[in-house]
């Protein structure tokens, strides 16, 4: 059985439960009054990337549109400014749950695929985690990819000039393709991390577990 199914079996007909308990801050949501402040405050918003302000989201939480919640981009795309939580009426942690969110969505498998604050998000930790340190070139032809190769090969012609530039100005190695900069003791940060991931898993599950 797969992760969304469990939740989705174990918390039938209430998806505000789910929220409250699985996400970061969730308990927080019920206490939203819709005023509407948070969304009309939002800087980003008003880009078509977003499907539904944070108002919204509550507002479909509280309706059980579960589905909708956790395979809209929309919280994928909070830059963490603070502006709502700042002029919430209720003090609540939009910011937070926003996050929350999207952690969650990804935990369960519903986050969709190819968004791209989610995609980057990846693309970034495989990236800096391999070595211990982000390699540019190898980020940024990832970050051009990521719709395929046609896609790819136009974005690279593209910002060929800033490439151009960044190469002149020293600040872009084309042999970082072979290899790059890299910790001292790579062997230690893997074996850091796999613990945290460790600790991570065992405390999700429990979660999980309820
Ligand atoms: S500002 Fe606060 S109370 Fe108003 S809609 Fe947003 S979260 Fe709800
Ligand atoms: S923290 Fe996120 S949701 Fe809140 S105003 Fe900023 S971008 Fe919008």
């Amino acid at each position: 059985m797969s992760a969304n199914t469990a939740v989705a079996e174990k918390y039938r007909n209430n998806f505000l439960k789910e929220i409250e308990e699985q996400v970061e801050m969730g308990d927080w949501v019920k206490m939203c009054m819709q005023c509407g402040v948070c969304s009309g405050s939002c800087p980003t918003n008003f880009q078509s990337a977003w499907d539904h302000p944070p108002q919204e989201l509550f507002m479909m939480i509280r309706a059980g549109k579960r589905e909708e919640v956790l395979t809209s981009s929309s919280m994928w795309n909070c830059t963490s400014c603070y502006n709502c939580i700042v002029r919430c009426p209720r003090k609540i942690p939009i910011t937070h749950i926003m996050h929350g969110l999207a952690e969650y969505a990804h935990r369960i498998g519903m986050a969709p695929k190819m968004q791209a604050t989610r995609f980057f998000s990846g693309l970034f930790w495989k990236n800096a985690t391999h070595t211990g340190r982000v390699n540019e070139l190898k980020l940024s032809l990832g970050l051009y990819f990521k719709d395929g190769f046609v896609q790819g090969v136009k974005n690279g012609m593209a910002m060929q000039s800033v490439a151009l530039g960044l190469v002149k100005a020293g600040r872009l190695n084309v042999l970082e393709l072979f290899g790059g900069h890299k910790c001292k003791d790579q062997k230690g940060i893997h074996a850091m991390l796999a613990k945290a991931y460790e600790i991570e898993r065992v405390r999700k599950a429990a979660k999980m577990a309820g």
